[in-house]
């Protein structure tokens, strides 16, 4: 199979809807159990990353920003 760079991969598709779904601007807002309830992640235990945060690095990491 050729290598395309107009071709979408998968991995790279999974990132631009991850993109998608998280918010830079839309900030984690962590309870006194240590939940998310900007995100609605309430089961985090006191100093987990909410996922949305975690994806945010992610996205920021792959990208090289
Ligand atoms: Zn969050």
């Amino acid at each position: 199979m050729p290598a395309s760079e107009s071709v979408p991969t998968p991995l790279k598709q999974a990132l631009d809807l991850l993109d998608c779904f998280v918010d830079e601007g839309d900030p984690c807002s962590f309870d006194h159990h240590g939940g998310c309830q900007t995100h609605g992640f309430l089961s985090l235990k006191p100093g987990e990353l909410c996922p949305h945060r975690e994806a945010l690095d992610l996205l920021r990491k792959v990208r090289g920003a």
